[in-house]
Order: structure tokens, then C-alpha cells, then sequence
């Protein structure tokens, strides 16, 4: 994949075990697809999720993401429990890691979705859920796991573009709202402004 063998290359090399990162706790869900050939994985997508909103205990999150929401009682939690999504990465409140779907496949959590000239953002991009509300204020915790996360998918993946949902789908979601601090993601990943969304920093 990569052009080059330089010794940070070799080492990101290591983390990853097809499309596996060996930091995160892997929970595999059958909610992905395989990826179309010849497309670079180019975006990272950010999101905010809590089931039911609000709450942070419990496992309601990965069992809905991994199909096993039909196991949990809630009326919230049942209105949804049929919906097929996922997506690459999990981080709870304390930071936790989690991985459902392999980055080398596709997981299904943008939707209908247009981003750097593109549509269907699920083909050639890395989902990653915060635990969380959106518009609401998320973790340090959350935001270090985050941060060492993106940055070893930047050294083993051509990562270019970093954004909300809210930016590849406009108008349809929110997440992960005005609580995501983005300069301070920026800053911690060392990136220039042509990898993130036109925002009013
Ligand atoms: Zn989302």
C-alpha cells in the first residue's frame, strides 16, 4: 500500500492486521460490505452516538452496531433495532476502543452522503462513533484515543480528508454537532487546514 518503507511505515504496519487495529477491542459486527476496487480510502468520518440518547452505561451502542440490539428492552431501542448499521470504530466516554468492522471493508454508517467531489461517502471512508450526544461536549479521553487513532490511520491509510457527519450530509444529520471541538483535533494531529471541513474556528 504504501510507496515507501521507511521505519513509521513498518511500524504502522504492525498495528494493523487486515484492516484490524491491534489498540482497539474488536466486537465483529455483519453489517459491511466489501469496498469497490480501485478507491482510496481518503476520509475519515466523526460521529456522535448514545443509546438511548443520553445514556453512557451499558452496551447498547456495540449490540445495535453489531445486530444484537434485539436483546435489549427499550422502546426506544426497538423502534430502531431493525435498522442494518455499523461502523468502524466505537470510542466511549473513558476513551475506550472499540472495532466492529474491518477498515478494509466498508461499514454502513454515512448514508446517503457527498463529500470532496464524491458520493457515497461509505465506500472510501472510516466511520468512527464517539459516545455522545450531539452538540454536546464529548470526553479529553475520548478526544486522545481519537487523536492516537487518526494518526495511525493516517500513516496506514492516504487519509485526506478528516469530517463531521454533518458535513458529508448536510441538512439530514447533525453529529457530531457544535460540542466537537475541531481545532483542538486539528492541532493534536498536527494537520493543515485543506484536511478538514471549512469551519469558523
Ligand atoms: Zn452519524
Amino acid at each position: 500500500m504504501s510507496k515507501t518503507s521507511s521505519p513509521t511505515d513498518m511500524a504502522a504496519q504492525r498495528l494493523w492486521s487486515n484492516g484490524w487495529y491491534k489498540f482497539a477491542k474488536r466486537v465483529d459486527s455483519p453489517h459491511f460490505g466489501a469496498r469497490p476496487e480501485g478507491l482510496a480510502i481518503d476520509l475519515v468520518v466523526v460521529h456522535s452516538i448514545s443509546l438511548p440518547p443520553g445514556v453512557y452505561t451499558g452496551d447498547a451502542v456495540v449490540n445495535f452496531l453489531t445486530g444484537q440490539a434485539q436483546t435489549i428492552e427499550h422502546p426506544y431501542l426497538d423502534s430502531i433495532k431493525d435498522l442494518k448499521v455499523s461502523a468502524h470504530f466505537f470510542i466511549r466516554r473513558q476513551g475506550e476502543l472499540i472495532q466492529m468492522v474491518s477498515c478494509d471493508d466498508k461499514a454502513w454508517h454515512a448514508g446517503v452522503s457527498h463529500y470532496r467531489g464524491r458520493d457515497q461517502c461509505n465506500d472510501d471512508s472510516i466511520g468512527i462513533e464517539l459516545e455522545g450526544l450531539e452538540g454536546q461536549d464529548f470526553e479529553p479521553e475520548q478526544y486522545e484515543t481519537l487523536s492516537g487513532l487518526c494518526a495511525s490511520l493516517l500513516q496506514h491509510y492516504p487519509i485526506e480528508h478528516l469530517a463531521g457527519h454533518e458535513h458529508i450530509a448536510p441538512g439530514r444529520k447533525k453529529d457530531p454537532g457544535e460540542g466537537f471541538l475541531w481545532g483542538s483535533f486539528q492541532r493534536s494531529l498536527g494537520l493543515g487546514d485543506a484536511f478538514f471541513p471549512d469551519l469558523k474556528k
